[in-house]
C-alpha cells in the first residue's frame, strides 16, 4: 500500500478506510478527523505507527503534539487495541470485549492524564472464588482465612495460625509451589493458588518461578480490595472512547482494517511498532510463547453471580473464571446481563497472543530478536507485544510518555531513535543511543 502525500484517508467523522480500499463503517466513538494535502509541511517528520492501542495513542498523540505528522495502522476494525469495550447490542451492557480491564495506578501523572481524556467513575475490584464446594473472598484475607478454617480469629492470631501451616522447612524458595507453601501452607495452597495457577499457565506451578508469588499474597484483616493502588477507576463510557479522545488531534491520521508490511515503513521517516516483536522478523526465528485466552460469552437476564469476577479454583472446572461484565459499570442499570467464561490455554499462531511466558527458553529467544531489532533502523519497539512484557495499562502509558519524550530529545539531539526505549529483557529504561 502506497501512503501518499493526500492524508485524507476518511472524511469526517464515520469513515475509515481498509485494506482493500473500501470504506468500512465505523459504528464507535468518533475517530479523529483527518487534515487536507494542503495542511501539511515539506519538513514535516512523517510517524508510521503499527498499533492503535494505548502504546500507539499515547506516544502518537505527543509526536503530534509536538508538531510530527502521525498516521497509526490498526489491523483490527477499531481503536484501542487490548483495551477495547463496545455496548451488547441486545442488552447495552459496556461489554470488555478481550477480557476485563479494570484501571488502577500510583502515579499521579498518568492518573491526570487519562482523567483528561474521560471521566473516570469510582470502581473497586472484589473478586470471588468457588473452591471445594465453597465461595469465599480474594484476594485471601482474614474473612477467607476465618471461613475457610471455622475460625473467628483476629489479625495476631490468623498469622501465627498460618505460620502454624507454612513449610518452614523451605528456606530458600524457588518454585511458585515452595514459595506458597512456605507462605500459606498445604490447605490454602490447595484452595486457591494451585489449581488456578495449573489451569492459567497450563503447567505445574512446581514449574513456575517463585518470583511470580512475589509477597505474601494474604492479608490480615477485612480489605477485599484486589489492588492496593492510590486512584482507581473505570472510564464512564469505555476505555474505546477515551483511547478514540486521545486520537482525536488535527496530526494524527488512523487507518483500520490495515496490516503492517514492511514497505509501508519504507514511506515515513520512523516507525513505532506495538505489534508482536517476532512478528515484525517474520517469525525467522521462531515464535516467543504467549498465554492466549478462549471467551464463551453467554448472557442471561437478571444478575448472573452478583459479582463482576467469580474464579474457580478446582482443578475440574476448566475455565478460570467468570466475569458479568454489567459489574464492571456499577453505576449503570441493565435488565440482561453479559457474561465470560474463561479459558487458558497455550497460544497457536492463529490465536490472539495475551500472556507472554517469559520463562527460560523463551527469555533465550527473546534475547536473539531485541539483537535483530537493535540490528534495525528507524523502528522503535514498544507496548506489551513490542517488548514481549505484560504491561498493566498504567505502566503502558507511563513508558508511552517517556518513549515520546525520549523520542522528543533524540530528535532535537539529532540523534537516531533507538530500538527500546525499555530494554524488553530487564524492563529498565534505555538511556544511550543505540
Ligand atoms: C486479558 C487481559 C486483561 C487485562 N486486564 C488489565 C487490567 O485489568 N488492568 C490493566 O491495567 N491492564 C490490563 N491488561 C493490560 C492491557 O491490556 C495493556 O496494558 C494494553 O492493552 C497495552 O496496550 P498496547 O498498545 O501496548 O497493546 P495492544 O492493546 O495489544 O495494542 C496493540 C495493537 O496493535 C495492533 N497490531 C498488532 N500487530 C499489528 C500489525 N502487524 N499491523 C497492524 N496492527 C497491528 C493490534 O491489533 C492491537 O490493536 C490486561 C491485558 C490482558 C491480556
Amino acid at each position: 500500500m502506497h501512503f501518499p502525500r493526500v492524508k485524507c484517508i476518511h472524511q469526517g467523522w464515520k469513515l475509515a478506510l481498509g485494506s482493500t480500499n473500501t470504506l468500512l463503517l465505523w459504528c464507535g466513538p468518533p475517530l479523529p478527523r483527518h487534515r487536507s494535502d494542503a495542511q501539511f509541511e515539506d519538513d514535516e517528520v512523517r510517524i508510521l505507527f503499527v498499533g492503535a492501542g494505548l502504546s500507539g495513542a499515547v506516544i502518537g498523540r505527543r509526536l503530534a503534539e509536538a508538531g510530527h505528522a502521525v498516521t497509526l495502522i490498526d489491523s483490527r476494525a477499531h481503536v484501542g487495541g487490548n483495551c477495547h469495550t463496545e455496548r451488547d447490542a441486545q442488552t447495552d451492557v459496556m461489554v470488555h470485549v478481550y477480557g476485563p480491564h479494570i484501571f488502577h495506578t500510583d502515579d499521579r501523572e498518568v492518573w491526570d492524564y487519562v482523567n483528561g481524556f474521560t471521566r473516570f467513575m469510582p470502581f473497586k475490584n472484589q473478586v470471588k472464588t468457588t473452591s471445594q464446594g465453597a465461595v469465599y473472598s480474594l484476594p485471601v484475607n482474614l474473612h477467607t482465612i476465618n471461613q475457610f478454617y471455622g475460625k473467628t480469629m483476629r489479625p495476631a492470631e490468623a498469622r501465627a495460625f498460618l505460620e502454624e501451616q507454612a513449610d518452614t522447612s523451605i528456606t530458600d524458595p524457588q518454585t511458585f509451589e515452595e514459595q506458597a507453601l512456605r507462605f500459606v501452607g498445604p490447605d490454602l495452597y490447595a484452595a486457591f493458588f494451585k489449581g488456578y495457577t495449573e489451569k492459567q499457565w497450563g503447567c505445574s506451578p512446581t514449574e513456575l518461578p517463585a518470583s511470580i508469588l512475589k509477597r505474601l499474597p494474604v492479608r490480615f484483616n477485612y480489605d477485599d480490595n484486589y489492588f492496593f493502588h492510590r486512584f482507581q477507576g473505570m472510564p464512564e463510557n469505555g476505555y474505546t472512547p477515551m483511547i478514540a479522545a486521545i486520537l482525536d488531534h488535527p496530526g494524527m491520521d488512523v487507518m483500520l482494517e490495515t496490516t503492517f508490511t514492511p514497505e509501508m515503513g519504507a514511506q515515513f521517516d520512523h516507525v513505532f511498532y506495538s505489534g508482536p516483536l517476532d512478528g515484525y522478523f517474520d517469525y525467522r526465528l521462531g515464535r516467543l510463547g504467549y498465554r492466549t485466552l478462549d471467551f464463551e460469552r453467554f448472557s442471561e437476564t437478571g444478575d448472573y453471580q452478583g459479582c463482576a469476577v467469580m474464579n474457580y479454583g478446582d482443578r475440574d472446572v476448566p475455565f478460570t473464571r467468570i466475569t458479568e461484565h454489567k459489574h464492571f459499570s456499577p453505576w449503570e442499570e441493565h435488565e440482561g446481563t453479559v457474561c465470560y467464561r474463561e479459558f487458558s490455554r497455550s497460544c497457536t499462531p492463529d490465536d490472539i497472543p495475551y500472556y507472554p511466558i517469559r520463562m527460560v527458553e523463551e527469555k533465550a529467544l527473546l534475547a536473539r530478536y531485541v539483537e535483530l531489532a537493535r540490528e534495525t533502523r528507524g523502528v522503535t519497539f514498544v507496548g506489551r507485544l513490542g517488548t514481549y512484557r505484560y504491561l498493566d495499562m498504567d505502566v503502558t502509558i507511563r513508558e508511552a510518555l517517556d518513549t515520546a519524550a525520549d523520542f522528543l530529545a533524540h530528535a532535537a539531539a539529532g540523534t537516531p531513535a533507538p530500538a527500546f526505549h525499555i530494554d524488553p529483557l530487564t524492563g529498565l529504561r534505555q538511556v544511550a543511543t543505540d
